[in-house]
């Protein structure tokens, strides 16, 4: 691609969708480089209660989907590439994509983070065989099975009352005795009699015949371990991870400052290199939420304007 744009989005999360959405606005030649379909992980989140003016029947796609046009409206176009190399230095970066190279005077990386693996023999293997990270896409397919949910904080708990919709029995897997979860989400999940808890319990092996059908879990306290096998008439059941996610900063690495695998900014998204933002879920912050990530899209664009005007 020959186009030298004024800013390029790569991801295409709340975060990058606001801040192309103020790019666009500002009248900014604006490019969002999406890996595959925009909404990154709110995508995947059956229910957005907590972003403000979301109040019911509120699904991560159809707010994604509202953020998607409205960033067209304001004149950014989108394309649908895999950046593996970035080259950020100087007043012209380029980006190589699996498709195509890329070129702008100022980039803003929102990348985002994907769900952390459980971490155990067999989750590979049977993952969309019965292992799963996603309740809005494969919460269906355990119609009346027994589901098990891995983790404890926020995620976890709304997704596993989610997926009570469809499951028999959904039995939280927690390595702790309590939940991380804020307390008006625990206070709804206690009280769900479809809901089943496992605590102080890890994971340990996925097994199966070619569809997940046995679980062997551990007690972390005493040690004892305890096989979980599929109803006999069920053949199988539901393991859904969510125990937290995972920066997608592998490219970034050498190139900019990280901590832990985020990149570190300033209050004004800044990186350690002129001209390169980050925004949303990929940056050291005390709060990863929807609401924050288009906050962070917002600052970063005004930024990369502000940085854009400089060079003139
Ligand atoms: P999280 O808050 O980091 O919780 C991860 C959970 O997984 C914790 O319960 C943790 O156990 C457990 N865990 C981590 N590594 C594990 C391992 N190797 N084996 C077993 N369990 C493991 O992640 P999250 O729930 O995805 O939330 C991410 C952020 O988004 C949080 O800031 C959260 O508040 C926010 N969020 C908010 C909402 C909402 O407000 N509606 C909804 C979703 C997410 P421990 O508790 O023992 O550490």
């Amino acid at each position: 691609m020959n186009k030298l744009y004024d800013v390029i989005v790569i991801g295409g999360g709340p975060a990058g969708l606001s801040a192309a959405l103020y790019a666009g606005r500002a009248r900014l030649s604006t490019l969002v480089i999406e890996k595959k379909k925009e909404g990154g992980q709110i995508a995947l989140t059956s229910e957005v209660e907590n972003y403000p003016g979301c109040i019911e029947d509120e699904s991560g796609p159809s707010l994604i989907d509202r953020m998607h046009k409205q960033v067209l409206h304001f004149g950014a176009e989108v394309v649908y590439d895999e950046i593996e190399a970035v080259f950020l230095e100087g007043a012209i970066k380029q980006l190589k994509g699996k498709k195509d190279v890329y070129k702008a005077k100022s980039i803003i990386i929102a990348t985002g983070a994907s769900s952390r693996p459980i971490g155990c023999p067999g989750e590979k293997e049977f993952t969309g065989k019965g292992v799963s990270y996603c309740a809005t896409c494969d919460g269906s397919f355990f119609e009346d099975f027994d589901i098990y949910v891995v983790g404890g904080g926020d995620t976890a708990v709304e997704e596993a009352m989610y997926l009570t919709k469809f499951g028999r029995s959904v039995t939280i897997i927690h390595r702790r005795d309590e939940l991380r979860a804020a307390k008006s989400i625990q206070d709804k999940v206690f009280k769900n009699p479809k809901m089943k808890f496992m605590w102080n319990t890890v994971v340990k092996e996925l097994r199966g015949d070619g569809i997940l059908n046995t679980m062997v879990v551990e007690n972390v306290k005493t040690g004892e371990q305890t096989t979980i096998v599929a109803d006999e008439e069920d053949m199988t059941f539901g393991v859904f991870g969510f125990i937290g996610y995972v920066p997608k900063t592998d490219i970034f690495k050498d190139i900019l400052n990280l901590d832990k695998g985020y990149i570190v900014t300033d209050e004004n998204m800044k990186t350690n290199i002129d001209g390169v933002f980050a925004a949303g879920d990929i940056r050291v912050k005390s709060l990863r939420q929807v609401v924050t990530a288009a906050s962070d899209g917002a600052i970063a664009a005004v930024q990369a304007e502000k940085y854009i005007e400089s060079l003139e």
